[in-house]
């Protein structure tokens, strides 16, 4: 794609163009160089995507179950033949590795792969004679018009946690990508395009807060999924809400691994330096502190170090490397200053990541993996959200002490334990304060079918995306009471 790209929405079927007058520049996070021009979109975006939208709803609800998952069956086997090339696409707009960007999109599959499952999912149940000779009946019937608003750290996968679900429940569609990171979505929309799928069933429009604000204020667009930061969570939670919507609202995160002196230090290393540097510590379950436990200290704190200051950083399309740069100069900076200020309060950087240049790569958006050591439990860098390759370690002397500082944070969207005692695993499993949860895992992140959960100030909504909280998101439920007389039925 040349540099002068400028990027089209996708609205009825059709590439068009966006009624905007200013663009943003989608840059490669690894090199600097500018890949396309998004454009920030406007309402009248939003209008004609909606109205696409609410008009092939008519026709798209009622076409019969079985015949709306033929396109996902098609659109599998598409993502599947493209897998290299939107593999590729993710790392050059994103940064991630190329391994990354394909376990990034082999979820996304996934989750069509599930969605395929709709017909037996979406059915709903009865009960004969609830009064003598009359029945009732639960129907799920969609919902309308939805919409994802989507962040920049997974641009082939989060909108698929949602899309698949809602097209195959006989909704229609709108994606609004992240401005950042608009390439893997145009692709999909290639690849959806090619199915069949009748025009209007699913757009795209991008944007970014003009665009968010008119998909949250729209009449027709009925049902919301964002997934961003808590701030911005909030607000979309808020406003779509207030406007009669549902909504179900993913929000950031401050995800703390307990290392108990049992667990196996070599396997406890690896998992959590995978956690905290994979994906440049760009995930949101991803480990942002590690809270060790009595004797652990000593033996976890030499093997992270050792691990953080080993990890190949590059491009992550080049053979060998383990961690790509950030998104961009914004964050690195950003990151950086976290990084400074937690050594302010009193952190001891046993590993430093900042000012890193790659030979290669000099304008690149890079920093190493960094490990803070002696975190106050209160403090700013203990409580922020990174989102960088930063881990934190705080020093706790029982099991209980670490659990209440895991309970004791704003943030419920994970949080893990390494341990051999069954004992332990079972305690936390039922007290921690927190929606996904690993027992020797660094990344608990929900396969397709179960719903990617979290609490508190990580999640606003009731609803969850993906396998069947997705099915009962993008359904409303309507219940029948039924009484035929004998004597009506003779009649015909
Ligand atoms: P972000 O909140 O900046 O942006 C997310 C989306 O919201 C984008 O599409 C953007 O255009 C839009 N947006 C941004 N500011 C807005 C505003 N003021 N008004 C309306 N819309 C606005 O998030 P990001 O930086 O793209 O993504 C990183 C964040 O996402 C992190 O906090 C991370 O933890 C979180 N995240 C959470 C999950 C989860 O499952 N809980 C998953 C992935 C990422």
């Amino acid at each position: 794609m040349s540099s002068a790209t400028v990027l089209q929405n996708y609205i009825n079927g059709e590439w068009c163009e966006s009624s905007a007058t200013t663009y943003l520049d989608v840059t490669n996070p690894a090199t600097a160089e500018i890949l396309a021009k998004v454009p920030i979109g406007i309402a009248a975006d939003v209008e004609q995507a909606a109205k696409a939208a609410a008009t092939a709803f008519g026709i798209w609800r009622r076409t019969p179950p079985g015949e709306r998952v033929q396109y996902l069956f098609k659109l599998k086997a598409l993502l599947e033949e493209n897998f290299e090339d939107l593999a590729t696409t993710i790392t050059q707009e994103c940064g991630k590795t190329l391994a990354e960007s394909k376990g990034e999109l082999q979820r996304a599959i996934e989750n069509v792969e599930v969605a395929c499952g709709i017909p037996i999912l979406m059915q709903g149940y009865n009960s004969e004679d609830i009064a003598k000779g009359i029945d009732e009946i639960l129907i799920r019937q969609p919902v309308g018009v939805a919409a994802v608003i989507a962040p920049f750290n997974f641009p082939g996968m989060i909108p698929f946690w949602f899309m698949p679900y809602a097209i195959a429940c006989g909704n229609t569609y709108i994606i609004k990508p992240s401005e950042k990171v608009p390439l893997t979505m145009q692709k999909v929309m290639q690849l959806l395009a090619q199915t069949g799928l009748p025009k209007g069933v699913v757009n795209l429009v991008n944007g970014a807060k003009e665009v968010v604000d008119a998909i949250l204020d729209h009449p027709a667009i009925r049902a919301i999924s964002f997934v961003g930061s808590t701030p911005v969570a909030r607000y979309v939670y808020s406003r779509a809400t207030a406007n009669g919507k549902r909504a179900q609202c993913q929000g950031g995160a401050k995800n703390p691994v307990i290392v108990l002196p049992d667990a196996d230090m070599a396997m406890t290393t690896r998992i959590v330096a995978d956690s905290a540097f994979g994906c440049a510590g760009q995930r949101c379950l991803a480990a942002s502190l590690a809270v060790t436990v009595g004797e652990a200290r000593q033996t976890f704190t030499a093997a992270i170090a050792e691990a953080a200051s080993t990890r190949v950083v590059g491009y992550g399309l080049d053979q060998g490397v383990q961690m790509g740069p950030v998104i961009t100069d914004e964050s690195q900076a950003r990151i950086e200053q976290l990084i400074q200020q937690g050594i302010a309060e009193g952190a001891t950087p046993l590993v430093d990541g900042r000012q890193t240049k790659i030979t290669d790569y000099p304008k690149g958006y890079f920093i190493r993996p960094t490990l803070l050591e002696n975190i106050e439990p209160t403090s700013t860098i203990a409580q922020t959200e990174v989102f960088g390759p930063v881990l934190g370690l705080i020093h706790l002397d029982t099991v209980d002490d670490a659990i209440a500082f895991v309970n004791s944070g704003q943030y419920g969207n994970m949080a893990c334990l390494f341990t051999s005692s069954g004992a332990a695993a079972r305690k936390f499993r039922y007290e921690a304060e927190v929606g996904n949860l690993g027992i020797n895992i660094g990344v608990a992140a929900p396969m397709a079918f179960f719903p990617f959960s979290g609490w508190k100030e990580s999640f606003f909504g009731d609803l969850h995306g993906q396998g069947h909280h997705a099915v009962e998101f993008f359904t409303q439920t309507k219940v029948v009471v039924e009484r035929w007389f004998q004597d009506w039925s003779r009649q015909f």
